[in-house]
């Protein structure tokens, strides 16, 4: 078999028309290894993340083997017959988005059901019989009570980004779901990493599988200008502000870790005159989906988001990304930065980092082999910070950022410590 080209695998004409119609040319590393064991009808435990191009990985091959059995229904009520769980509503609607493009010259029907958005319209989904669901655990829960869903049809089984789903809580929710459906399945794992709580629910709910790793090639884009500000956390604010003072700065997509300081951090900057809204996860659909509209249109200057949202962005002409807090896991750096500089376009991304960020900013440039060029013509800049960086550059293991009014690990009083107004 032929694996370096789509239609070296047996995916049929109307997915292959798709395929080509999409442009995509050649299979990705998780499609080559994935779609021929699952064509075969196999479970798949595949350590990937997002970028590899593992929705097609699952999604070509389902769509394939849903349509050949289609005729073998059992009479009576069609019914669900591959339901696939997702963490967060954006990548859910993403799900939806590629299987409707891969499936749209099959006669298969898909729905998705996630929280944050009113029941009745997926209600109404679900009624229309959906050969595939794509959903979120929390409202699939809802609906499945509530005896929207039957799943005794189900032939295939998706848990996509387990990691996250342990991350965010869901793991019990899951467990639930997974124990609803027929054990004759054909089951598939995805997850970036392998802690032991994934390996225990891959051993529970894959039979035999084959096991694919794939690491993704993390390259920065090179028209992707790096720079990290060395700056008190006190004074990020001000940095900020500072920051988004250049008039070259059109759109500026600005990093937090956390929820609660993205949804501060926009209202501190709209306070200020400056156009700002926030994407984060206990935001509404609709609000999520009304500020990244106004933000793709250019009503907004600034958006301020957390990683967990920040896979679902896609919008061109994002001059800045600005890392206001460094984020825990290495992978995410890049995942943010290549936010900008798309479509060929240059991009600038500008990383704060305070002190106890510094072996955050040491595993980041661990994992993109390159030092972080400091600017340090700004007036927040800490020399004293700056100096510590050489302590953590290359540290083999990042460790997680002490927790706030930690003390400083130099015991020295902070260079400077203003504190506008509007940082209270
Ligand atoms: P994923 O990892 O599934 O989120 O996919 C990442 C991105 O790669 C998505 O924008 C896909 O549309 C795109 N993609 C997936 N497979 C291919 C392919 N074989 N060729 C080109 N683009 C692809």
């Amino acid at each position: 078999m032929n694996t370096h080209r789509f239609n070296g695998f047996a995916l049929g004409e109307p997915i292959l028309k798709a395929l080509s119609e999409q442009g995509y040319q050649t299979p990705t590393d998780i499609q080559k290894a994935a779609i021929p064991v699952l064509l075969e009808g196999k479970d798949l435990f595949a350590s990937a993340q997002t970028g590899t191009g593992k929705t097609a990985a699952f999604s070509l091959p389902m769509l394939k083997l849903l349509n050949e059995r289609r005729s073998a229904c059992p009479k009576g009520k069609p019914a669900i017959r591959a339901l696939i769980l997702t963490p967060t509503r954006e990548l859910a609607l993403q799900i939806e988005e590629s299987l409707q493009a891969y499936g749209r010259h099959l006669p298969l029907r898909t729905a998705v059901v996630l929280g944050g958005v009113g029941a009745a319209g997926q209600i109404a989904a679900l009624r229309k019989n959906p050969d595939i669901l794509v959903a979120t655990p929390g409202r699939f829960l809802d609906l499945y009570q509530q005896g929207h869903i039957h799943l005794k049809q189900v032939e295939m089984l998706v848990l996509d980004e387990a990691d996250r789903m342990l991350d965010m809580g869901f793991i019990h929710d899951v467990r639930k779901i997974i124990a609803k459906v027929p054990t004759e399945r054909q089951t598939m794992l995805f997850s970036a990493t392998l802690p032991p709580a994934v390996m225990q629910l891959a051993s529970t709910m894959l039979k035999d599988p084959a096991s694919i790793s794939v690491t993704p090639t993390v390259t920065v884009a090179e028209n992707i200008t790096q720079k990290v500000l060395f700056v008190e956390q006190t004074d990020k604010n001000n940095l900020l502000k500072n920051v988004l003072s250049d008039k070259t700065i059109k759109k500026a997509l600005v990093f937090t870790r956390t929820k609660h300081k993205a949804q501060r951090l926009s209202q501190q900057l709209s306070k200020l005159g400056i156009s700002a809204d926030s994407i984060h996860s206990n935001k509404t659909q609709g609000a999520r989906q009304r500020a990244l509209d106004a933000f793709d249109r250019g009503r907004i200057k600034v958006l301020v988001a957390t990683d967990i949202v920040a896979r679902g962005i896609d919008v061109d002409g994002i001059t800045h990304v600005i890392n206001y807090e460094l984020p825990n896991e290495p992978e995410s750096y890049v995942h943010r930065i290549g936010r900008t500089a798309r479509a060929g376009a240059d991009g600038i991304a500008l990383s704060f980092c305070d002190s106890n960020e510094l072996p955050l900013l040491g595993g980041i440039q661990k994992f993109t082999k390159s030092e972080l060029p400091a600017m340090e013509d700004h007036p927040f800049h800490s020399s004293e910070i700056a100096m510590l960086r050489s302590l953590y550059s290359g540290t083999p293991k990042p460790a997680a950022p002490a927790a706030r009014g930690h003390r400083r690990s130099s015991g020295r009083r902070p260079a400077r410590r203003r504190v506008a107004n509007w940082q209270r």
